[in-house]
């Protein structure tokens, strides 16, 4: 994902110092880390014992992208049937792992860098803050608000479309629902969330408790606020 950002990359490589990059250079392990950005879910014990690891021997750690705060996509199959994936891709595939979590779910993270993907504007702002041995404030506006500030029409007071919007973590400069897609929820609920009140107002405009649940599972299922609200779904 950070090889992305194409042309801001000799911007970062000046600024930050990769020692281990598995993708792209991998020297002898130091004994500490200023960073350690964590990328992808973890979904079996070795990796569990490699971000406890990783914790130990970073001043920081970062959960970089939407799996490693939450799971992302791939829990979904925390919430589906044993079968899905069998249903979906044929008899010779199984499940994942037994679960798929994010890294705060093991370890303690200083830092989430939501996103599916993470947005490459925020990226940067980050990484000046990390030049400063910083962490960024956490922005906690939800995506209505810079969706409202660029004169969107509504998608779902107007068209009853389930925008996920309100009670989803901004920052993304509302991406989606500028093109008229539905905010999917992909950076994961804000704490001041009322999930039960979107609820209603999806069954209002005629969503089925199913279609509900699979909003809610599609990203951040594995978050306090949607676990709870899965429960009852
Ligand atoms: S379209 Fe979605 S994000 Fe935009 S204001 Fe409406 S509910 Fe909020
Ligand atoms: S609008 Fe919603 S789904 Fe789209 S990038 Fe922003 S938070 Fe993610």
């Amino acid at each position: 994902m950070l090889l992305n950002v194409e042309k801001a990359l000799g911007n970062i490589f000046s600024k930050l110092d990769f020692v281990y990059f598995p993708l792209i250079k991998r020297e002898n392990e130091l004994k500490k880390y200023d960073f350690c950005f964590i990328e992808g879910a973890v979904t079996n014990k070795e990796q569990v014992k490699l971000i406890k690891h990783l914790r130990k021997k970073s001043r920081f750690v970062v959960a970089f992208g939407t799996c490693a705060t939450y799971g992302g996509i791939a829990s979904i199959q925390d919430f589906e049937n044993e079968t899905l994936a069998e249903e979906v891709y044929g008899s010779k595939i199984s499940r994942i792992s037994d679960t798929v979590q994010g890294i705060g779910n093991y370890i303690n993270v200083d830092y989430y860098m939501r996103g599916c993907p993470v947005i490459k504007d925020e990226l940067l702002k980050t990484i000046d803050f990390f030049e400063q041995m910083k962490i960024p404030p956490d922005y906690e506006l939800p995506v209505c608000v810079e969706c409202r500030k660029k004169g969107n029409r509504c998608l779902l007071a107007v068209d009853h479309l389930p925008c996920m919007g309100a009670i989803t973590y901004g920052g993304c400069d509302a991406l989606c629902t500028s093109q008229g897609i539905p905010c999917q929820g992909c950076r994961g609920p804000l704490p001041s969330a009322n999930v039960d009140a979107r609820v209603k107002v999806f069954e209002k405009f005629g969503m089925s408790k199913e279609d509900i649940r699979r909003r809610f599972i599609k990203f951040a299922g594995t978050s306090k606020k949607f676990r709870r609200i899965l429960k009852e779904l």
